[in-house]
């Protein structure tokens, strides 16, 4: 899988080339900002041509976004072998609830994996719900066993490899395979991985989600969501974010394609880091499961050694005795990663949670409290010795 993209571009130089057509952005470099809502067309008859296609490319309305998003669209549509287009939203939220209304209807069911974050499941038991469509969850490490689940009303399958809490890593193609037999669409939130590290739709996954807001974007100063899906789903996919009215502003576009740019090294520097951090903690007495795709405490890390490029720089570690009120004595101590939800910038965080509280089909019955760390671009080195200098301040005030 690897390495059979033959013909195409590797991937560092694609986030580099992609989406720069001449046509579109002139001489310079980067897409520039392409401001506007209304275009102004030559006279009526251009007025009238331009109802009669709906493609990116071409001036209509500014809800239908100008070259800034059409650039930074294709750009992602590149990266993902197999895909027709890419549909930008305004936050990573609003790619899964379009992405689900535009496949589900009344009377349908969706299975979605336990380990959802927390708003997909918070649209599916709320939202879906008024809709008239169930929701049921499923083990994350369920593999072909899916297939069980299945009954008449099944119409969708919202996975997310690894779980952003807890990091199970899913047998996406199996999964797939299933659902593909029985007609059942497959979305993936591809949020941790990118493209990057797995190009979802050669995985067999129909509609892929990321929360571009995160690794896409980089430097923790935009919302955006980005969903790619091949022919089959493509206009479906389109026309339901028209119909909804989702349109990410050119700025906004144009941060996330300059973010873009630098995806590849960012994500290898990533990978470096949290894989030396995680080690690291592996090793500390206070510290029980190490969950990283990449080590062999995380379920599912099999699966991650044969379909995935690499690991991101999120994961989560347990602190093996400690209550809610030692976490947070160990949090506070950090100098260096600050406290604050997301993810995927230059800057490390850290972030207490609690995954019981989010679980229906699996229970979670870990005793340790988990911390989750997005490590960033600064040296390990200073990140590690932030990390010793809180297990230090954490033993002299626990008992
Ligand atoms: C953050 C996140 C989202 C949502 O993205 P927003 O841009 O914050 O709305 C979706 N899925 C995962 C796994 C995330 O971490």
């Amino acid at each position: 899988m690897a390495d059979d993209d033959s013909g195409l571009k590797k991937p560092a130089t694609q986030v580099v080339t992609g989406g720069r057509r001449k046509n579109w952005t002139g001489a310079v470099v980067n897409p520039p900002i392409w401001r506007g809502s209304t275009h102004l067309y030559e006279n009526v008859a251009d007025l009238r041509e331009g109802l009669k296609t709906n493609d990116d490319g071409r001036f209509f309305y500014g809800r239908r976004g100008s070259p800034t998003q059409w650039s930074l669209a294709d750009a992602l549509t590149e990266m993902e072998p197999g895909a027709a287009g890419t549909m930008l939203y305004p936050s990573g939220v609003a790619a899964i609830s379009c992405a689900l209304l535009a496949v589900l209807n009344p009377g349908d069911e969706i299975l979605l994996t336990d380990s959802s974050y927390d708003p997909s499941r918070s649209f599916a038991d709320a939202f879906l719900k008024r809709m008239g469509i169930t929701a049921r969850y499923y083990d994350p490490l369920i593999g072909a066993d899916i297939a069980e689940m299945f009954g008449p009303a099944t119409k969708a399958i919202l996975m997310e490899s690894p779980g952003s809490l807890t990091f199970e890593v899913q047998d996406v193609p199996a999964i797939c395979k299933a659902a593909n037999a029985a007609g059942i669409v497959t979305l993936l939130d591809n949020t941790w991985a990118t493209s990057r590290f797995f190009p979802a739709l050669q995985h067999g996954v129909d509609i892929a989600i990321t929360a571009a807001t995160k690794y896409i974007v980089g430097h923790s100063d935009v919302m955006m969501g980005a969903v790619t899906t091949h022919d089959k789903y493509w206009p479906r996919l389109r026309r339901t974010a028209q119909q909804l009215g989702q349109v990410v502003s050119p700025d906004d576009a144009y941060l996330a394609a300059r973010g873009l740019r630098t995806l590849d090294v960012r994500l290898r520097q990533h990978e470096a880091s949290a894989l030396e951090i995680a080690r690291w903690l592996k090793q500390r007495s206070e510290v029980g499961l190490v969950l990283h795709p990449a080590l062999p405490d995380c379920p599912g890390h099999d699966i991650w050694k044969r379909d995935f490029k690499g690991a991101s720089g999120l994961f989560s570690f347990e602190l093996a005795d400690a209550d809610e009120h030692s976490r947070a004595v160990f949090i506070d101590a950090l100098a260096l990663f600050g406290i604050g939800y997301s993810w995927g910038g230059f800057e490390s965080l850290a972030l207490p949670v609690d995954p019981a509280k989010h679980r229906s089909a699996v229970p979670w019955t870990r005793r340790g409290a988990l911390v989750r760390l997005n490590i960033g671009l600064e040296d390990p080195a200073d990140l590690i010795a932030d990390l010793a200098k809180a297990f230090e301040y954490y033993h002299s005030v626990s008992p």
